[in-house]
């Protein structure tokens, strides 16, 4: 095999001998690899930070040209599991914090944030035309008339889960590719409207009026939008109901079913605008939602953040292809489902639409016209990823854990100069691979240790949401 790294015509295992005949062999390179996190695509920079002495004259405080390589690697941060397992990993960590710090306390938020009833929900979107399914009874469309193109809408099959048939249209050209994207594209908005909904329908509940529900109470939220197999998001939410202006003290004297109830009703009843003058409906929740009251036990209030901190690293396809950017329209060669790539498509000709300017669907069409963030969370609701990973910093500097991250801590001043991403041969990809894989089991052992050795659960920092 030739390696596909950037010198390309030697062999991997060239490479891996002259790493381990390089100065500092192969620990001095598995060191930088394991403070970069093991991640799979570093970016490498080199440079230099400085500071002033008493006297004014200039300090280096660490110089690249010390390391293997004479480059830093830095972690590539992506929640992505397809593009860096093991920095989606440590997204997938954050995501829980900042999901349980929310309904159990911690990162700055009160224990008794437990008292704050919550719930879970999950609002789909509509159906934009029949797809293949796994009916609870197993089955798909049993029965079914014929459409416009003259296919029977009719499929007598039991698919799978693993099915790749599932969530593909009956009929493409029944499919309503554009009502599906700008869909996608506008379920922000249908959110924040449904939050606004659900308040006033909270203190109708309750027996308040419009004003003083809005006076009083605030819903805090942190939501997560999932790919469904047919292309369309569903949203993950965990909302909490507190006292406006003293969000973390005590808990509104409404109940997790009155808050439940009021969600439930106001899926049903919000809308969003059309998206744009040439799209006449609408935009709603579909038919099936979810909500479920989430106790006020440690346990369950555990279960409800993994579960939402689960979909934080999914992307719009479960293979990654759809990972990255496009440039100039979907391109020929990505080996993507017919119905995958008629999204994507659409979302690109969307993008060329001056009514649909604003959306900017070029920039969203790897995402069938979902845009921006995929965990999102309200300003109250808990500590942010930007937060967790300060204080990830922190720890690691005071445990003599990070030189990068000294740098960044320092109040120096810092020259960088990006070298490219990833590992600069096939063979360097190689050895951080086997790092990586030796770290995952040292952690997955000492974990299991633990677990082990206490009958008690383990803390949160090492859930296995980190190790599975
Ligand atoms: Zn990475
Ligand atoms: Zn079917
Ligand atoms: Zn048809």
């Amino acid at each position: 095999m030739r390696s596909a790294g950037p010198d390309t015509g030697r062999w991997p295992v060239d490479d891996v001998v002259a790493r381990l005949r390089a100065p500092g062999g192969y620990e001095a390179f598995a060191e930088r690899v394991r403070q970069a996190g093991c991640c799979r695509r570093p970016v490498r920079l080199s440079g230099r930070v400085t500071t002033t002495g008493p006297t004014g004259q200039p300090v280096v405080l660490f110089d690249t040209a010390t390391l293997p390589d004479r480059v830093l690697l830095k972690a590539c941060g992506t929640r992505r599991e397809t593009l860096c397992p093991p920095c989606a990993a440590v997204y997938r960590g954050d995501a829980f914090a900042l999901v349980v710090a929310g309904l159990r306390g911690g990162k700055g938020i009160p224990d008794d944030i437990t008292s704050h009833p919550a719930v879970l929900t999950t609002f789909t979107a509509p159906s934009f035309g029949p797809v293949h399914r796994r009916r609870s009874d197993g089955t798909c469309h049993p029965t079914g008339l014929r459409c416009p193109h003259g296919t029977a809408l009719v499929c007598g099959r039991r698919h799978a889960d693993s099915d790749p048939v599932v969530g593909q249209p009956l009929c493409p050209d029944c499919y309503d590719y554009e009502g599906a994207v700008l869909f996608n594209a506008g379920v922000s908005e249908l959110w924040r409207r449904t939050t606004i909904y659900a308040l006033r329908e909270l203190g109708r509940l309750a027996g308040l009026s419009v004003r003083q529900a809005e006076r009083t109470l605030r819903l805090s939220y942190v939501k997560v939008v999932e790919f469904q197999r047919r292309g369309s998001v569903h949203v993950h939410a965990v909302v909490r109901v507190d006292h406006r202006g003293d969000e973390d003290g005590s808990p509104p004297a409404v109940s997790g079913e009155l808050l439940a109830g009021a969600l439930l009703a106001a899926a049903r009843r919000v809308s969003a605008p059309p998206p744009g003058p040439g799209s006449a409906a609408r935009l709603r929740w579909g038919s099936q939602a979810d909500v479920a009251v989430i106790g006020d036990s440690d346990d369950g209030r555990r279960r409800a953040a993994a579960y939402t901190a689960k979909y934080a690293c999914k992307g719009s396809d479960a293979d990654g292809v759809l990972d990255h950017r496009f440039r100039g329209g979907v391109p020929h060669h990505l080996e993507l489902p017919a119905h995958l790539r008629a999204l994507a498509e659409t979302a690109w000709r969307l993008g060329d639409r001056p009514d649909l300017g604003h959306l900017r669907l070029h920039l969203w069409a790897h995402t069938c016209g979902h845009r921006g963030h995929f965990l999102t969370k309200s300003r109250r609701y808990s500590t942010t990823f930007g937060q967790l990973r300060t204080d990830r910093q922190r720890w690691r500097v005071e445990h003599g854990h990070a030189e990068g991250d000294q740098v960044s801590e320092s109040p120096a001043t810092g020259q960088w100069r990006f070298e490219g991403v990833g590992y600069r041969s096939t063979g360097d990809a190689w050895l951080a691979a086997g790092i990586a894989e030796a770290e995952r089991l040292g952690r997955r052992a000492a974990w299991e240790d633990r677990r082990w050795a206490s009958a008690t659960s383990p803390e949160p920092g090492s859930s296995p949401v980190e190790v599975s």
